[in-house]
């Protein structure tokens, strides 16, 4: 602990003594890592592990000033052993992270078939089988591929279409259990079996449909839209956090969103993609206060 300390000071002193130009390029980069870092992990699990973090960050330091030796050498112990615990606690999160750090590519759409039709088929499914209380899972791809996801359930491969999605889903049919994955304009496979969400904030009515909606979403940047089978309720699980209620509007705009103008919209760098979306959550929420 001492050590790193040690170290940013003699750092912090070099720069404001001998500033030069790669100095405030070294600082620039790094505070954009940091505001992307807050954006992406604001309102999830890792937030509050941060918090817990700087809190044990500083007993470990009051308790150095106080010299209560017995406090201090627990935590600090706690601390150093920090890293390798943070490691095995987010070993999910830091593989999303690296996997869209390396991600490009994004959006593939068959010839012929436009994101207004794909967006027009998926709301017009979704509205119907919520009118109906089907309950529906559906995954949407971004950037990251969901390979590993895809592998437990059955290959569907087909075009994006009102009747397909809701056939899928349709009680007591072989696929209607488990998650629809989509991919672009295609439905590429369907009674996919998610990792259900340990976060402790889930409503108590919620079941496993949307605890493996929002687990899903934690582990990926994904969108996933449930519908309940119990009440015909549409939700969005996106970053680890669930938005209920949705109506038709409002399923429409999170395509819109996900589509946007077509399959190329979502080609850019993948840290900038991160501040996008977060900002686009805040946008979308500004402009819906009952949510
Ligand atoms: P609803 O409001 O529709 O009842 P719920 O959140 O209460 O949803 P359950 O009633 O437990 O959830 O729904 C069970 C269904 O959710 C299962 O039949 C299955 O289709 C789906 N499901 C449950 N767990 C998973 C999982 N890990 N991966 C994919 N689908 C799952
Ligand atoms: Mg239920």
């Amino acid at each position: 602990m001492g050590a790193i300390f040690e170290q940013l000071n003699t750092i912090l002193w070099n720069i404001w003594h001998y500033p030069d130009f790669m100095d405030f390029l070294d600082i620039l980069l790094l505070a954009i890592f940091i505001y992307q870092m807050i954006i992406h992990v604001r309102n999830t699990r890792v937030s509050q592990t941060l918090k817990g973090i700087v809190i044990l960050l500083f007993a470990s330091w009051l308790s150095g000033v106080l010299e209560m030796r017995s406090i201090h050498a627990l935590l600090t112990w706690i601390i150093n052993a920090g890293p390798v615990m943070l490691v095995v606690l987010f070993q999910s999160e830091i593989r999303r992270i690296l996997e869209e750090l390396g991600n490009f590519d994004t959006g593939n759409f068959s010839d012929g078939q436009s994101s207004d039709n794909v967006i027009d088929e998926m709301t017009l499914a979704v509205m119907n089988m919520s009118r109906r209380h089907v309950g529906a899972l559906i995954v949407i791809e971004n950037g990251i591929r969901l390979n590993d996801v895809i592998a437990t359930g059955t290959h569907v491969d087909g075009l994006i279409s009102q009747p397909l999605i809701e056939n899928i889903f349709e009680p007591k049919t072989p696929l209607h259990d488990g998650a629809m994955i989509v991919r672009g304009d295609r439905v590429i496979a369907a009674a996919c079996l998610l990792r259900l969400s340990d976060t402790t904030g889930v409503g108590r009515d919620l079941g496993t449909r949307h605890r493996a909606g929002i687990g899903m979403s934690e582990v990926s940047d994904a969108t996933v839209l449930i519908v309940s089978e119990e009440t015909g309720a549409v939700s969005l699980a996106e970053g680890g956090n669930l938005e209920r209620y949705l109506d038709e509007q409002a399923v429409r705009n999170v395509l819109h969103r996900v589509y946007g103008d077509g399959a190329g919209s979502q080609r850019m760098l993948p840290l900038l993609q991160f501040g996008k979306r977060g900002q686009k959550r805040d946008d979308e929420q500004s402009s819906n206060p009952e949510n």
